[in-house]
């Protein structure tokens, strides 16, 4: 049995009636820059975030780097935040000008350590950048209370975790501002590139929109130097469509969660995800550790199962980040996961077959 690490086009069949429909229509109507599409899906997606406002750009990327220029970080300042992540959370943080500072994470959530936070703050410390790693969201009151006492500003990295739920509600307005990407892979994934930012912030959603659109609120009227940073129309449309099922799918990616967690209970070698009681997990990524990764990892992909590694080395030993001059050492958790960890095939059409299947091959390659 093959069993692939997500099946775009499995989901695409279950909705393609729906998104050729959508795409006809901006093709119809050639809308394709900041088209209709675009707003109509901002106001959805605030909505469904319970943000006041949502502001579409080209990647998870910008939607990060720009929350960040937009509360006014940049040159001189610090930003704290996590090592264990995707790249995109520090380099965006280094692409204002900032200096990224990181702290460890929890050993049983994966999200940002806020007992060391304190520690990390500097003079220059102006913005926490914590992630909602796998689709977990990390500690935010502990977060927003540190921020509070000393001022800062907090950005979710809430690309790996749409629709998920911290005490109840959903991340992305939690803090001064969120940030999602729909790189095809993700919970909401369009086809091709794109990225939100949502906050209940004015101020911040006006700066956004001008910051992704050559710096003008009117046409030809250039207030400061900025990119182009658009979301693309076609994407939004095709967005549209995908956000009537991200709930749906999030379920069916938390009943394929369970399925797991039942089948390698008895796997003593495996550490199936804890999932934190006041927060819902919407499995991005299903990460299990095991003490012989690399081998699991080889038997699983000679048995057709297309696992992954997320991620197979820290952002502060990077080759690009050595300029940082983080020692390896520095972050004993973040450290200890890279080599333990592995990402099993999750996405909302994967069968019960295909689980038991993985089960199976991680059992038998545990007892070897
Ligand atoms: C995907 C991702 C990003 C970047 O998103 P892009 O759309 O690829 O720019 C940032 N942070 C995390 C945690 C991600 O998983």
């Amino acid at each position: 049995m093959n069993v692939p690490f997500i099946d775009l086009k499995a989901q695409h069949q279950t909705i393609a009636a729906e998104v050729d429909e959508a795409m006809r229509r901006v093709v119809a109507d050639a809308d394709f820059i900041l088209g209709k599409d675009v707003e109509r899906f901002e106001e959805e997606f605030a909505r469904y975030c319970e943000a006041k406002y949502a502001v579409g750009v080209d990647s998870g990327i910008s939607a990060l780097e720009l929350a960040l220029r937009a509360f006014g970080i940049g040159e001189g300042d610090e930003v704290i935040t996590v090592s264990h992540t995707f790249i995109a959370s520090v380099s965006a943080i280094s692409f204002t000008g900032a200096r990224p500072v990181f702290v460890d994470v929890d050993p049983k959530t994966y999200t940002m350590d806020v007992t060391q936070v304190e520690a990390a703050l500097t003079p220059r410390t102006k913005a926490i950048l914590p992630v909602h790693l796998y689709g977990q969201p990390a500690d935010m009151d502990a977060i927003l209370a540190i921020a509070r006492k000393h001022h800062l500003v907090v950005i979710e990295d809430a690309c790996q975790a749409h629709g998920a739920r911290y005490k109840g509600r959903r991340v992305g307005a939690l803090g001064d501002a969120g940030c999602f990407s729909f790189y095809p892979g993700k919970n909401l994934g369009a086809y091709g590139d794109g990225g939100m930012l949502v906050t209940n912030n004015a101020a911040v959603a006006e700066k956004v929109r001008m910051l992704r659109n050559y710096g003008q609120r009117e046409k030809y009227h250039h207030v400061f130097l900025a990119y182009n940073r658009r979301l693309d129309t076609l994407q939004a449309a095709v967005l549209r469509v995908k956000l009537r099922h991200l709930d749906d799918w999030n379920a069916a990616r938390q009943r394929a969660a369970r399925w797991y967690d039942e089948w390698l209970k008895a796997v003593d070698s495996v550490i199936t995800p804890y999932a934190a009681a006041d927060r819902t997990h919407v499995y991005h990524l299903y990460v299990i550790q095991h003490p012989r990764r690399d081998a699991l990892l080889s038997a699983l992909r000679e048995q057709g199962i297309a696992a992954g590694l997320h991620y197979p080395t820290p952002v502060h030993l990077q080759p690009c980040y050595e300029s940082l001059g983080v020692p390896r050492g520095a972050l004993p958790v973040t450290e200890s996961l890279a080599p333990r960890i592995i990402s099993l095939p999750m996405f909302a059409e994967i069968t019960s077959k295909q689980v038991e299947f993985v089960c199976q091959q991680i059992r038998q390659s545990a007892a070897d």
